[in-house]
């Protein structure tokens, strides 16, 4: 499944996090996913618990800070939110569009004891 292997990931940046601050265990663990990142959140809190089990992470509180993506539209320069990737300009219509934000996938913090 995807979303274990992006649980993987974020669990090895917690536990070289934690070894180089010379702690043992993570209490709170804050993410930044983007709408265009292409996680499900329901399958990421899904797989969390398991992923997490035997870890730094395993009692960590998990926060997540969800950004609905944003464009800036190439035409008319309006700035709109888009839920998918293929959204056009709500003003002009037009395709073309610098992305913003919304493919973050990133941990925004990390506080270990
Ligand atoms: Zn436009």
């Amino acid at each position: 499944m995807h979303e274990l292997s992006i649980a993987m990931g974020i669990i090895n940046i917690a536990k070289k996090e934690t070894e180089k601050a010379n702690k043992t265990s993570v209490e709170l663990i804050e993410l930044e996913i983007g709408s265009l990142a292409g996680v499900e959140l329901e399958s990421l809190e899904y797989v969390w618990e398991t992923a997490v089990k035997n870890t730094v992470l395993e009692n960590a509180k998990l926060e997540i800070d969800f950004k609905d993506a944003k464009a800036e539209c190439l035409e008319c320069n309006t700035i709109y939110s888009m839920k998918k990737m293929y959204d056009s300009c709500p003003k002009c219509n037009s395709y073309f569009k610098n992305i913003l934000q919304g493919k973050e996938l990133r941990v925004k913090s990390l506080e270990v004891i």
